[in-house]
C-alpha cells in the first residue's frame, strides 16, 4: 500500500489552496522507526513511551530505557520527536504494578496522576530521556492533564530532574520543550495563562472524544455512535485552534482521527495543521490534502452546520466526491 504513494512521499502535504499541512507520525515500538524514512513522516509528534513499559514483564531498567530513547533520536536525525511521558492506567496496565480496583478505570488513578501523586518511575524516564539527548534538543509531553495546576506540577518535576542532572554532571539540552496532551475537555477551558504558558499542545482526539460525549472508547455498543465530525465535536476543537491561535500556542492532533483521510482534511480545514498519525495514513491522508481546497472544505462544513446537520460528513464527502 506504501508502494501507491510512494510518488508523493518525499513531497510536503500543500492542499489546493496553498495551506501547507504537517504531518507526523506516531511511534512507541523501535521496530516503528524505519517507518520514519518509509513514511515520508516529517518527524514524530507522539512517541508513547508507556509501550516500552507493556512490552516487559518486569519494570525496565533507566540503562534500558536510555538506549531505546537514544536509538530513537539517533532514527530521527534532524526530525523532532515528542515524548509523551508514562501513560498507564485505564486501559494500559503493567503487569508487574500493583492492580488498583477501580470502578471507573478510565476515569480513575492514571497518566499524569499517577506520576504525580507517585513520581518515582516518571522521575527515572525523565533521567532516562535527558541522558539519550545528551546535549540535543527534547520534547516532553504529559498524558491526561486535566487542569494547568497539573501541569505546573509536571513541569516543576522535568526542571527538577534537569538541575539534578546537571549537578550530577551529565550533559543536558540547551532547550526542552515542554508541552501537553489535551485529552479532557476541562483543559480546553484553562485559564489564558496556562494557554501562554505551555510551549506546545497535542490534541488526544481518542480520548478528547470519549470524554466530550461521555461514551468508552473501549465499548463496542458506543464507540462508535458519535461521529468525529459532529458539529458539536468540530465546533469544540474549533475553539480550542482560536484559543492556541490567540496564544501563539503550536497546536497538533494525535488521535486515530487523525490518520483518516476524510477526518483528517475537515481538522485541518478546521485550522489544525500539525497531524500526526499511524505511519500507513500518511500517504493517503497526504494525496488527500493535496487534492483538496481546505478553505472552500471550511465553507462546505459552515455551511453544514447551518443547516443544522447532527454531522456534517454527508455533505463533505459530497463535496470530496466532486472536487477531492
Ligand atoms: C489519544 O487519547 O488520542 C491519544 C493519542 O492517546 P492514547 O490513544 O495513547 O490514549
Ligand atoms: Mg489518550
Amino acid at each position: 500500500a506504501q508502494e501507491r504513494y510512494a510518488s508523493i512521499r518525499g513531497k510536503p502535504a500543500v492542499s489546493l489552496c496553498g495551506k501547507r499541512i504537517n504531518l507526523l507520525m506516531n511511534a512507541g515500538l523501535l521496530a516503528d522507526l524505519p517507518s520514519l524514512p518509509s513514511s515520508g513522516a516529517e518527524g514524530v509528534g507522539l512517541f508513547r513511551t508507556e509501550l516500552q513499559f507493556l512490552i516487559r514483564n518486569q519494570m525496565p531498567r533507566r540503562t534500558e530505557l536510555v538506549e531505546v530513547y537514544k536509538r530513537v533520536m539517533e532514527a530521527a536525525g534532524d526530525k523532532p520527536v515528542v515524548f509523551r511521558t508514562l501513560d498507564i492506567g485505564s486501559d494500559k496496565v503493567l503487569p508487574y504494578m500493583k492492580p488498583t480496583d477501580e470502578p471507573n478505570p478510565a476515569l480513575g488513578w492514571r497518566a499524569i496522576r499517577v506520576g504525580l501523586d507517585k513520581p518515582g518511575v516518571m522521575r527515572m524516564q525523565l533521567q532516562a530521556l535527558l541522558r539519550a539527548a545528551d546535549g540535543r534538543p527534547l520534547s516532553v509531553m504529559f498524558p491526561f492533564v486535566a487542569q494547568y495546576e497539573e501541569f505546573s506540577a509536571a513541569r516543576a518535576e522535568v526542571l527538577k530532574t534537569i538541575a539534578i542532572e546537571r549537578k550530577l554532571g551529565h550533559t543536558v539540552p540547551d532547550k526542552v520543550t515542554i508541552g501537553t496532551m489535551l485529552e479532557t475537555p476541562s483543559l480546553a477551558y484553562a485559564s489564558k495563562k496556562f494557554f501562554e504558558d505551555v510551549e506546545f499542545i497535542s490534541i488526544g482526539g481518542n480520548d478528547l472524544k470519549q470524554f466530550f460525549f461521555a461514551a468508552d472508547r473501549e465499548n463496542e455498543r458506543v464507540r462508535r455512535r458519535y461521529d468525529t465530525l459532529n458539529v458539536s465535536f468540530l465546533s469544540f476543537l474549533e475553539n480550542i485552534v482560536q484559543r492556541c491561535s490567540e496564544s501563539g500556542t503550536p497546536l497538533s492532533f494525535c488521535g486515530e482521527d487523525a490518520g483518516r483521510p476524510i477526518e483528517a482534511v475537515c481538522l485541518a480545514a478546521i485550522g489544525l495543521h500539525t497531524l500526526s498519525m499511524r505511519p500507513a495514513s500518511i500517504g493517503p491522508v497526504k494525496s488527500l490534502i493535496m487534492r483538496t481546497d481546505l478553505d472552500a472544505l471550511y465553507d462546505v462544513i459552515c455551511d453544514a452546520r447551518e443547516r443544522g446537520e447532527q454531522s456534517v460528513r454527508a455533505s463533505v464527502m459530497d463535496y470530496l466526491r466532486w472536487n477531492g
